[in-house]
């Protein structure tokens, strides 16, 4: 069974087939849908073709259903939905927003697993506990 997303704002499903679908800004205002495997560490991304991903640029990821903006307010790098896993349980995800850029994190309570080549980027920003990561 896939995992299923949600937004955290509107708690709609973000998942489609295999897909996560998320709809997306470039810094010069290109916008589009981006739909991300479902799989955690699988980062295959399919676009329209009108919609060309920039590798290393940080794009503004957004609900597609509400347009709430899931951009961490403290970390713009991380994006943030909800993942209900086959247990029934539900865990925050954190994706980076730049494109070309693997790296999954699942947070669970004060556990945070971490998925992707890139993983160690923002690895010790996750484990530093809430109230220290104002001072990073
Ligand atoms: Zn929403």
């Amino acid at each position: 069974m896939p995992n299923n997303y949600s937004c955290p704002e509107c708690k709609s499903k973000m998942n489609i087939g295999s897909s996560l679908v998320f709809s997306a800004k470039s810094p010069d205002n290109e916008r589009g849908l981006i739909f991300l495997d479902t799989e955690l560490g699988n980062y295959t991304k399919t676009t329209h073709p009108d919609f060309e991903l920039q590798e290393g640029v940080e794009y503004k990821f957004y609900c597609p259903v509400c347009h709430f903006k899931l951009n961490k307010e403290e970390n713009f790098n991380l994006v943030k939905v909800h993942m209900t896993d086959d247990n029934g349980k539900e865990v925050e995800i954190n994706i980076s927003n730049i494109i070309g850029e693997y790296c999954t994190y699942k947070i669970q309570e004060k556990k945070v697993e971490s998925f992707g080549p890139d993983a160690k980027r923002y690895r010790n920003y996750l484990d530093v506990p809430d109230e220290y990561r104002k001072y990073l």
